[in-house]
């Protein structure tokens, strides 16, 4: 009893339970995250049921609240409504209270009816549902059975990854501190570029930006092991992916504003923005760097609705005294106004964003001229 059925020795038990949390991450990460909260893939049904029978076994968790809480988390992103902001509600909050904070909205019917249509709703969801609590019993007896007394210590391990991990640091580190590739409109942070111990979900920048993708690394240097897996099981005939990232795909040849060139714009906007910083605004302020306020740079290239008052202020004053890296910044923000108008016909917008090309050539600032050049070559799809 003492040593269990498995007999193991310490390192083989630490060795299995990290493999038995990743497996629970996996589970959170393709499952009930890509799948059933975003719809990014298809899982094949076996695939499914083992992932809801081992989410049951080690978290208690159900596809419709997790589902319908996460989607909350996206539609009202960082507001008072938002069911685990760090920026509104504090990052110690989240970061130590992450499962409370899940607990209590599950009680919220609003929320799962709202944000929880087309999860799974058959005998097992009704049964997994019901009997929250047998499943973590049955995995704590597992435990015992297998790993003897310690397995009380494997079982508690097994208990807080989620909470503490996912519940925690994605929710609360991940929208705080990192990198942003992406300016995208709430406070989403890469945590590292190695989606490793979270299975991708510590690319939670990239994620925000393109919601819909079952991939979460976009750098050719950032990795992420959930979308390993998917491409495993797609292989294998288990998994069909509906979305990826768009991609930016530029024509030389092509000089014309089209439908085409609109398109790909739209597709695009966030990976334009970024190419706007790093090739209009970022040359300019380093050429400019001694007469620079060093808070210039973080200002000039944030989200317009990320800069809160103070800092709008100290902006419009910081470039006052810096006539082209204004000039640069009032076209980034008409060229984000083209595609916020959502209510534009067609032709309004391929005219605004003719006129934004013209005015843009025409400005005299270099790196401008040829940025505006290259959405004039933008694509949907690659020239064979
Ligand atoms: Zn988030
Ligand atoms: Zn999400």
């Amino acid at each position: 009893m003492i040593h269990g059925l498995l007999h193991f020795s310490f390192w083989e038990m630490v060795l299995t339970t990290l493999v038995m949390t990743q497996i629970t991450v996996i589970s959170v990460t393709i499952y009930l995250h890509r799948c059933q909260a975003h719809r990014a893939l298809e899982l094949h049904s076996s695939i499914s049921h083992f992932f809801r029978f081992w989410l049951w076994l080690t978290t208690g968790m159900t596809t419709k609240a997790w589902t319908a809480i996460h989607r909350k988390h996206h539609a009202k992103c960082e507001t008072a409504e938002d069911p685990h902001s760090p920026v509104a509600m504090g990052i110690k909050t989240v970061l130590f209270n992450g499962a409370e904070l899940y607990r209590k909205e599950k009680q919220n019917k609003e929320t799962l009816e709202r944000y929880g249509q087309g999860t799974p709703d058959d005998f097992m969801e009704d049964f997994y549902v019901k009997h929250s609590m047998l499943g973590l019993g049955i995995m704590l007896a597992l435990d015992i059975i297998l790993f003897g007394l310690p397995g009380i210590t494997i079982w508690a391990v097994q208990m807080m990854w989620i909470p503490f991990f996912a519940a925690g640091v994605i929710n609360g580190i991940g929208h705080y501190f990192g990198y942003r590739n992406f300016e995208c409109p709430d406070a989403a942070r890469n945590i590292i570029p190695f989606g490793f111990l979270l299975s991708g979900e510590e690319l939670h920048n990239n994620h925000h930006t393109f919601g819909s993708s079952a991939k979460l690394s976009y750098k050719w240097w950032e990795f992420d092991l959930g979308w390993g897996i998917i491409k495993i099981f797609s292989f294998l005939g288990l998994a069909k992916v509906k979305k990826l990232p768009p991609k930016l795909i530029s024509n030389p040849s092509k000089q014309t504003i089209d439908g085409e060139t609109l398109k790909a714009v739209l597709l695009n906007r966030f990976n334009i923005m970024s190419n706007y910083s790093k090739d209009v605004i970022l040359p300019l302020l380093k050429k400019e760097k001694n007469k620079i306020d060093s808070g210039l740079k973080d200002l000039l290239i944030r989200e317009k609705s990320l800069i809160d008052q103070l800092e709008h202020k100290k902006l419009v004053f910081l470039l006052q005294k810096q006539k082209m890296l204004n000039l640069v910044y009032q076209y980034k923000l008409s060229l984000q106004d083209i595609w916020s108008r959502t209510s534009a016909t067609q032709k309004e917008l391929l005219d605004a964003l003719h006129q934004w090309c013209k005015s843009a050539e025409e400005s005299g600032i270099e790196g401008l001229k040829h940025f505006a050049q290259r959405i004039k070559s933008y694509v949907t799809h690659p020239v064979s």
